[in-house]
């Protein structure tokens, strides 16, 4: 086993008791990387001097004896997220060559303690998608079956710790981004409740359900880095003043396991055809209702009550989310125009320079979002579509907030599918925008959730399955995940 495979907690172990340096397991992960990139083409930009230079100041805060959690852990970071010095396109053409003066709060928490940053990864620009097909930089390809896709948007972040490239990755998800992908590869991968994060810094996209979280191979890590993170931030007011708890330390505290733990089923989630979608359905892949009904017995035999419980107005979430998403999406994407940076047309015609520019810079998926946006904020049908989503937006939570009186956690798939082939959805937006049946409903109702690898289907592919809970209750929430997590190494 190469040192790259390693958790982010063996590593730090490792690190201390001078089993090797910083510098030995950023060399590990920039060999993998090298040896992988072209295949799974999880980054597009790689940072081989300067993460080398990064690691040796992390061996001499290490040997000073001034080491924090994550001094000398190699990390990687979603494209869409700025990153000061370092070239962050947001996997557009429109910004190919911006280089930020300035960084994402939760990225400059991360590199103060010492990370190691490798590189920006891949994902779907500005983070619309479902595949990591809408990428101008090329798909990324799943680790465990190369002719798959990685899932989506996040899906060079989720690639990059499933293949060992990293040891941990942080991303953004909007309506399943970080989820999705990490179902797909079989890594970890939480959502935070909005606010819980300081989103300064993330290319936004969606300012009213955009989060940041991280990616790691076990629930443990997702602890460490979330706790590193975490916090009110002055530079987004959307954070809230809510104290942050020592996550890694409170799992170890919760010993009666699952015992009495109240997990919610909603009904929805499991019906033939998902019954999620408002206009038909999405078909729950056999082996994916197989792996989540056999959680549920094993949940069972932990000792948790298990109880049915529905969410009547979820199923208007995917419809909510993409009217809201595009809606805000057109907004926040005015401000690229292509006369600092990428792309930019050749022409004197200021008019034609904007469409130009912006007709190259971007892929078609964000041009869709720009149009439908525009359309729905449009004079005559904000009232019709925008406003009304809100209002049902509002119902969506509250069904949630109705449910949590009830139990402690909600449990679903996280994907109706395992990954599917390359290029099987790419020409129809509608059955990409319904992948996000299982993860749209959380983000539009603000909550966080956590998708952990529940097994895999007779082809080997992973299937992720999803914990929700309350809003600002990520500690329980990881310390029932790293619990069930347990149940799975058995
Ligand atoms: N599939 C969702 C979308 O395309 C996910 C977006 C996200 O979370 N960034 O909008």
């Amino acid at each position: 086993m190469g040192i790259n495979e390693l958790t982010i907690e063996q590593a730090a172990l490792g690190l201390r008791e001078k089993k090797f340096t910083a510098v030995d397991l950023t060399r590990a992960c920039l060999a993998r990387i090298a040896e992988r990139n072209r295949e799974i083409n999880a980054f597009i930009t790689v940072r081989e001097e300067e993460a080398l230079a990064e690691a040796a100041a992390a061996d001499a805060r290490l040997a000073a004896g001034t080491a924090e959690a994550l001094t000398g852990i190699p990390f990687s970071v979603k494209d869409a997220i700025i990153t000061k010095d370092v070239r962050s396109t947001g996997a557009a053409k429109i910004l190919d060559n911006y280089t930020p003066p300035f960084e994402a709060t939760v990225i400059s928490k991360i590199r103060q303690q010492g990370a190691v940053l490798l590189g920006k990864n891949n994902c779907d620009a500005f983070g619309h998608g479902a595949s990591n097909e809408n990428s101008m930089y090329g798909p990324v390809r799943n680790p465990h079956d190369l002719k798959k896709v990685a899932g989506g948007s996040s899906g060079g972040s989720a690639a990059a710790v499933a293949d060992s490239q990293c040891l941990f990755a942080i991303a953004e998800d909007t309506g399943g981004s970080i989820r999705q992908p990490a179902s797909l590869c079989g890594v970890v991968g939480l959502r935070p409740s909005y606010g819980r994060n300081s989103r300064f810094g993330i290319m936004p996209m969606a300012s009213s359900l955009d989060t940041v979280g991280p990616l790691t191979k076990t629930v443990k890590d997702i602890a460490i880095v979330l706790k590193a993170i975490a916090g009110q931030d002055s530079k987004d007011a959307t954070t809230v003043p809510d104290g942050v708890p020592d996550y890694e330390a409170e799992l170890q505290k919760k010993n009666g396991g699952l015992r009495g733990v109240r997990v919610g089923i909603p009904q929805e989630y499991f019906s033939a055809t998902s019954g999620l979608a408002a206009d038909g359905g999405v078909l729950l892949h056999p082996e994916v209702q197989r792996l989540t009904k056999e959680s549920v017995e094993k949940l069972k035999e932990a000792g948790a009550e298990i109880v049915n419980v529905s969410l009547p107005h979820t199923k208007y979430s995917v419809a909510v989310y993409y009217i809201i998403v595009p809606s805000e999406d057109s907004s926040n994407l005015a401000r690229l125009d292509g006369v600092r940076y990428g792309v930019r047309a050749t022409t004197n015609d200021l008019y034609k320079l904007y469409a130009e520019s912006r007709a190259n810079g971007f892929p078609e998926e964000v041009k869709r979002r720009i149009l439908i946006g525009t359309y729905a904020l449009s004079a005559g049908y904000y009232d019709a579509y925008y406003k009304k989503a809100q209002q049902v937006r509002t119902l969506i939570r509250r069904d949630f907030d109705a449910v949590f009186q009830k139990v402690d956690v909600l449990l679903t798939p996280t994907s109706p599918f395992p990954a599917f082939g390359i290029g099987e959805k790419a020409n129809d937006p509608l059955a990409m925008y319904l992948a996000d049946v299982m993860v749209a409903p959380a983000a539009v109702a603000g909550m966080p959730a956590i998708s952990i690898p529940a097994g895999t289907t007779s082809d080997n592919l992973p299937v992720g399955l999803q914990l929700i809970g309350p809003r600002l209750s990520e500690n329980t929430l990881l310390s029932f995940a790293y619990e069930l997590e347990k149940i799975y190494a058995l």
